[in-house]
């Protein structure tokens, strides 16, 4: 095990989980649409596993596109050297569309102003810029609606005829990601479909029309089209837990976070834990110290608070599952090892892994902090090294 001087925790990632989950959705997809890819979405930092080492393992799984939301992420990954598609989607005025041109980044546009800024950047370059078309379906967030798509093919198609733009893609994203049989799912497909018949009949020429998530990836081949973009299912996490945890859908969590226990001590009946005593000792014990806390990502709202008896999220200690005693703290945490314990400084603590391996899951954290699993890897902090096994 790395050992880091300067450091109480680190979330260990897989990458041979991100491997195997992008290949096993690559599979599926191929068996029942040959010629569909895998665009692995990598936002957030790979969903806080690392973007760089995250993109590396996908690719290696079988994708053949990154996705990212914020632009900086995509010239990240250009300027590490790869030479996969990347297509980003969320920008603001003043953005430098001229930089993502020359690095031969794909572009979503989402409004009219994108539309005449990517133009005068590819003008500028003297490079036509690819672009995906982003169409509101129905979630109610970024992109045109159908209302709006035939003022916006106007600008597109002319520009595409001009030579400035290919109009490569038209895609959309669901409102309902972890709920597959929710009727929002059917119409927003369906709602697709005639976007995309507008924009051929309006003389787009696609190359990739998409709007798959994870949950579609998994469940709704009838949605496959010529792209997906899983992202959280990348990192082994179930889309919907409702239906399945990860190893129902044969995925395999990539991130294990853990710390090294700082004290074992021991503490008298009736004692109160950490700040404001949400939690009391219930007999003479021995508590322990986890050197992570909320400026490392550990949701403050995984706390054992009174109303629960004081106990929060679940804490694997070898073969000791204990959980958070007390409010979580900036930089640590406690738990309630009780009077025979065995564990002793140093010691592992895991708050989440794989379940599989019989660890708690970010899923469970998801439940026990009143989020989903996205949120407990994604807010890691910065300061927790990163360990790729
Ligand atoms: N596509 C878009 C536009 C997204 O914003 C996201 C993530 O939220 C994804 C795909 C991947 O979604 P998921 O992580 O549910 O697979």
């Amino acid at each position: 095990r790395p050992h880091f001087d300067y450091y109480t925790g680190r979330a260990v990632v897989n990458l041979a989980a991100i491997r195997h989950n992008v290949a096993l959705m690559r599979e599926k997809v191929r068996s029942h649409s040959p010629h569909t890819q895998i665009m692995a979405v990598v936002k957030g930092g790979a969903y806080g596993h690392g973007l760089i080492e995250s993109a590396r393992a996908s690719a290696q799984g079988g994708a053949t596109w990154f996705g990212t939301a914020q632009a900086s992420e995509a010239l990240e990954l250009r300027r590490a050297g790869f030479d996969q598609r990347i297509l980003t989607w969320l920008h603001t005025p003043g953005i430098d569309f001229a930089e993502l041109i020359r690095h031969d980044i794909d572009i979503s546009v989402a409004g009219p102003w994108a539309v005449s800024a990517v133009r005068d950047a590819a003008r500028e370059v003297g490079k036509p810029a690819r672009v995906h078309l982003k169409v509101d379906t129905g979630l109610g967030r970024n992109g045109v609606t159908l209302a709006d798509l035939d003022q916006m093919l106007v600008p597109l198609i002319a520009a595409q005829d001009e030579g400035t733009l290919e109009f490569v893609g038209i895609w959309s994203h669901f409102a309902f990601a972890d709920e597959p049989e929710n009727p929002t799912v059917l119409a927003q497909a369906e709602t697709f479909k005639q976007a995309i018949a507008q924009a051929e009949a309006a003389g787009a020429h696609l190359e990739v029309r998409h709007l798959a998530n994870s949950a579609a990836t998994l469940l709704n081949p009838s949605v496959y089209y010529d792209l997906v973009r899983p992202g959280l299912s990348v990192y082994g996490l179930s889309p919907a837990p409702q239906i399945g945890d990860a190893a129902h859908f044969g995925l395999i969590p990539a991130m294990t976070l853990e710390a090294d226990i700082a004290t074992v001590k021991k503490l008298p009946a009736g004692h109160g834990v950490s700040y404001s005593h949400q939690y009391h000792t219930e007999e003479d014990t021995r508590i322990g110290v986890v050197p992570l806390g909320y400026a490392d990502g550990i949701f403050r709202h995984a706390s054992g608070t009174a109303d629960r008896g004081g106990l929060g999220a679940p804490i694997q200690i070898g073969d000791q599952r204990v959980s958070i005693a007390g409010r979580v703290c900036m930089d640590q945490f406690v738990v309630d090892l009780g009077p025979d314990t065995r564990t002793v400084p140093g010691d592992t603590a895991i708050l989440f892994g794989d379940p599989a391996t019989g660890v708690p899951g970010a899923e469970d954290w998801a439940v026990a902090a009143g989020t989903i699993s996205y949120e407990i890897v994604t807010r890691v902090g910065e300061r927790v090294p990163r360990v790729y096994i």
